[in-house]
């Protein structure tokens, strides 16, 4: 029997795969024969050992990931990361710059400023948030300790296209809502951060992909055991418990994206999921309007307004009746959003342009 699945646009956590739950389902009080469920093993146990070292292989091999980085499974959210940061790497007489892009940017930024100096080295809040900085309008200060952008911007619907190249400055990138939704150089990248609960698994773990020379740059002094790099990366993110059942549930997840022919596949699909409701906004004559520029546009978070908010009230409580969950805009930016993570299938996206088609007939 086909399981009952909602039209799911949730920013997040989101959808996941179905096989995957599926999968999940059949493990659950049995895990490989051990007479456990993944979540009763010892995370020292060879059982979880491998689930673990599992799921840091796979995600090496599906972003192509230098050999050399290390992958790290930590918890506290990418909120946490924003922190974590500049603990790390901010030391004094340096500054921070952060490319600012829209509420998550400034998350981060509030951070760092409770550690260190930091500057902006763009930022686009003027035009509330609705575009991505060109790349000659980033300017880096002397002495920046590291710059950080956010690659995908959830509330706001924008995401970079093509990423800086900042030269000896190290680049860190918060990837919490498009990571694994397509391919990218990765060795641009001096640390990658993300929340699973989009595009990896359910929430509980927060992966960070780290080059190793970012180590000897640390401080070291007066940063709390738990929220040193260092720590996790000698440990193998096995220093403390780890969130063993959300890194089992990543694992899934990395099987699954390589079963769909890995990011390249992956990114087409995403591509196509995005046309459908993309188009039916630039074909609307108005009805719908799209909140990002054209060229910044996210293929994961699709941010769209109506003619009014009591249109958009109707449009939202219409696609409630009809099964679409999650399509209410953030309220920093009003209207609609849907969401077409990688587990959100072609079908709903079709569904949704359709019905978005037919409100237009209907009240356009
Ligand atoms: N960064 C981005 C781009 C996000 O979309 C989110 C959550 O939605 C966060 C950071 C915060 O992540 P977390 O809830 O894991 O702390």
């Amino acid at each position: 029997k086909q399981a009952q699945r909602a039209y799911n646009f949730n920013a997040g956590p989101s959808a996941l795969p179905l096989a995957v739950l599926e999968k999940a389902q059949r493990e659950l009080v049995d895990f490989q024969g051990t007479g456990m469920s993944v979540m009763e093993l010892s995370h020292r146990s060879a059982a979880y050992e491998q689930v673990h070292n599992q799921a840091i292989a796979s995600l090496k091999e599906l972003m192509n990931i230098p050999e050399e980085y290390h992958v790290l499974f930590l918890q506290g959210g990418a909120s946490t990361q924003f922190a974590m940061i500049p603990l790390n790497f901010l030391s004094q007489g340096k500054k921070a710059g952060y490319i600012m892009t829209g509420s998550w940017s400034e998350k981060a930024l509030k951070e760092a400023k409770m550690v260190g100096d930091t500057y902006t080295v763009a930022s686009t809040k003027e035009t509330n948030y609705n575009r991505i900085p060109a790349l000659d309008e980033l300017v880096y200060e002397e002495n920046t300790a590291y710059v950080h952008l956010t690659s995908n911007n959830t509330i706001f619907g924008t995401e970079w296209s093509e990423f800086p190249d900042t030269g000896d400055i190290p680049l860190i990138a918060d990837m919490s809502s498009d990571i694994l939704s397509y391919g990218f150089d990765v060795s641009k990248f001096a640390l990658i951060y993300a929340g699973a609960q989009k595009n990896l698994g359910p929430s509980g773990v927060t992966v960070v992909i780290l080059r190793p020379d970012m180590l000897e740059r640390a401080n070291t002094n007066n940063v709390p055991t738990m929220l040193r790099y260092d720590t996790h990366v000698k440990n193998n993110s096995l220093y403390n418990t780890p969130p063993t059942f959300g890194i089992y549930m990543l694992g899934l997840v990395l099987e699954w994206v390589k079963e769909q022919g890995g990011l390249a596949a992956i990114e087409n699909m995403n591509k196509e999921k995005a046309a459908l409701i993309y188009d039916v906004i630039d074909q609307s004559g108005g009805f719908y309007k799209g909140h990002a520029q054209k060229d910044s546009r996210s293929l994961m978070n699709i941010t769209f307004r109506l003619a009014s908010e009591d249109l958009e009230k109707q449009f939202l409580a219409e696609a409630k009746q009809a099964g679409f969950v999650g399509l209410n805009g953030h309220r920093s930016v009003g209207g609609c959003r849907a969401s077409t993570y990688n587990a959100v299938p072609y079908e709903s996206c079709k569904a949704l342009s359709e019905f978005m088609i037919e409100f237009q007939r209907k009240n356009g």
